[in-house]
């Protein structure tokens, strides 16, 4: 069977949900090999965590030589695994989480190995020749494209959300990857880190859950932080709440600052501009509070209610924490 290799994506070890998403998408083309960029010590316990989604083998690839330098070491490492991974059998593809800095280590080591690149898949299924075909929502959501590579092996990014993980047992065999990485790849360093303030939430692009809040707040987030809390998910806003300075720019949702792509997406004083679209109409199931029944969001939704959300969020806050 090919081998698929897919870059976790973790937190000081702490494997996030994108990987098991992504080691299940990546058994429908081949069996998977998982790439850990971190430290030797902590590659047992991730392989425990992978290979209960089918990862055969973990390839750990010591990222202390290359800490605090930015991608470019990471995309000459790969090359080399990519290079080794093919000389010893078929590689069907390289999956890595759609994050920004991903995108950009993708895009680097596709011009490393020649191979066509697409990122921001929110599906990925095995073509009648078992190849890889993509879906992409582009163009502000207007259009669903299908996708593939027709150069090289497949390098394809896969927004957070694309699948529900689903467990499968595999081997888990840790591989140390020794890496050689040139000083022309050290060439940019961070140099200072500002951690942000912890909401106590979800990270919202990776939640399963958000819960926004536009202009119909009318400043008071409240009923939607409220909400939200008791389903245990992110939240979202607006431009329009994001402008007036209720929210800050990171919380933002749409063409202009993220794409959400969650199991359920709940809208509150939303109308539903095509930019805002953009950035949530993958969402798996859309709900809408919006006191006016013409609002444009309610030709989105699965479920939307007619009314005022600071009395409707509480209400329905009220019915979950009851139960
Ligand atoms: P409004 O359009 O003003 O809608 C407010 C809604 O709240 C209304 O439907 C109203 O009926 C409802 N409402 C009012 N009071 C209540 C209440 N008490 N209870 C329930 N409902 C209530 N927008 C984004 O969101 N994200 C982007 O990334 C983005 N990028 C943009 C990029 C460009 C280049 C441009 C031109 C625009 C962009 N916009 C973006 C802006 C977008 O066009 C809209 O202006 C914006 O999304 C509107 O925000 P809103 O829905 O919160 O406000």
């Amino acid at each position: 069977m090919s081998e698929v290799l897919v870059v976790i994506d973790h937190a000081e070890g702490e494997v996030k949900k994108p990987t098991y998403e992504l080691l299940t998408i990546a058994r429908r083309l081949g069996a998977p090999s998982a790439v850990f960029f971190g430290s030797p010590d902590q590659g047992d316990a991730v392989a425990e965590k992978v290979k209960r989604y089918g990862a055969a083998k973990v390839y750990v690839i010591d990222d202390a030589p290359i800490k605090g330098f930015l991608v470019a070491p990471k995309a000459e490492a790969l090359q080399q695994l990519v290079e080794q991974a093919s000389s010893n059998g078929d590689l069907a593809a390289i999956l890595l989480p759609s994050t920004f800095e991903n995108k950009e280590v993708a895009a680097r080591l596709a011009i490393k190995i020649g191979s066509g690149l697409i990122t921001d898949a929110v599906d990925v299924s095995a073509g009648s020749d078992g190849s890889a075909v993509t879906t992409q929502s582009v163009f502000a959501g207007n259009y669903t494209v299908q996708a593939k590579v027709t150069t090289g092996t497949p390098i394809i990014t896969v927004k957070p959300n694309s699948a529900a993980p689903e467990e499968a047992e595999g081997a888990g065999a840790v591989e140390a990857f020794a890496a050689t990485i040139s000083d022309a790849a050290k060439g940019a360093q961070v140099v200072a880190t500002q951690p942000r303030q912890s909401t106590g939430r979800p990270e919202l692009t990776e939640a399963a859950i958000v819960v926004s809040g536009g202009r119909g707040t009318g400043g008071n987030f409240e009923p939607v932080e409220g909400f939200a809390d008791s389903l245990g998910a992110a939240v979202g806003a607006s431009r329009a709440a994001v402008d007036s300075g209720w929210m800050p720019h990171a919380f933002q949702v749409g063409q202009t600052g993220k794409t959400v792509s969650p199991q359920l997406y709940v809208a509150n004083g939303i109308s539903g501009a095509i930019q805002h679209r953009a950035g949530m109409q993958t969402s798996k199931t859309i709900v809408a509070v919006n006191k006016d029944p013409e609002a444009p969001i309610f030709e989105l939704v699965d479920f939307g209610v007619v009314g005022d959300l600071h009395t409707v969020l509480p209400a329905a806050r009220q019915q979950i924490t009851d139960r």
